[in-house]
């Protein structure tokens, strides 16, 4: 089975691979088959971008195609950025931007007050428009500084430290990561799913 992901991020196209390495199925991503466009993202939900993301993929090239949308939610911000994660600095911001918008944003939020979580809907879609949505969050905390180092375009993991651990996820090797993260969540469940589809 081929499944293309549905993504430019090359962060999530590494844990992608890590996380489906023991299943029989082959991994591209949108770029190497050619689809160098982005969709607008513009849906209210994680999982309405996630559909979008993919069903573009499938219609561009036929094939199964797979999404991530995913971003992180403070309580002590209402739920935001949510959504808006990946944009709520400015459109096209960096990493560090990113970084030092939330850490200002939330400079008097006290600690005890710092709780968040990551959620990911991962969208699967076949070449006959056949659809499902896999949810996976990570409860935690936003430290006060960043600490590890991040990989690109995954800027927030410097600042997520997962409940019942200290180290901030990118303190963490991807194996550990992967195990607790939104990410992870949503994929095993992608896995578990492909696994009985392909029976
Ligand atoms: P998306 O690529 O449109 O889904 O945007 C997701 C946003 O959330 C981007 O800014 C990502 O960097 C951020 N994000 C999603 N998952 C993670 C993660 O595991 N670690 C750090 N940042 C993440």
């Amino acid at each position: 089975m081929k499944i293309i992901f549905a993504t430019h991020n090359p962060g999530k196209i590494e844990e992608m691979r890590v996380l489906l390495a023991d299943a029989n199925i082959e991994v591209a991503s949108a770029e190497e088959v050619g689809v160098l466009e982005d969709v607008v993202e513009d849906g209210e939900t994680f999982a309405e971008n996630a559909l979008k993301k993919a069903r573009f993929v499938v219609k561009q090239t036929g094939h199964w195609s797979v999404a991530d949308d995913s971003g992180l939610c403070v309580w002590a911000l209402g739920c935001l950025p949510g959504v808006r994660t990946a944009r709520w600095a400015g459109e096209g911001a960096s990493d560090e931007k990113l970084i030092e918008h939330t850490l200002e944003t939330m400079k008097e939020i006290p600690e005890g007050k710092r709780q968040a979580w990551f959620e990911s809907s991962v969208a699967l879609v076949a070449p006959d428009g056949e659809e499902w949505v896999f949810t996976g969050k990570v409860s935690g905390t936003i430290s006060t500084l960043p600490r590890g180092s991040a990989k690109i375009k995954l800027p927030y993991d410097v600042l997520f430290v997962p409940d019942g651990y200290h180290q901030t996820f990118a303190e963490m090797s991807d194996q550990e990561k992967n195990q607790l993260s939104h990410r992870g969540r949503a994929f095993t469940q992608l896995k578990t799913f492909l696994a009985q589809y392909a029976k």
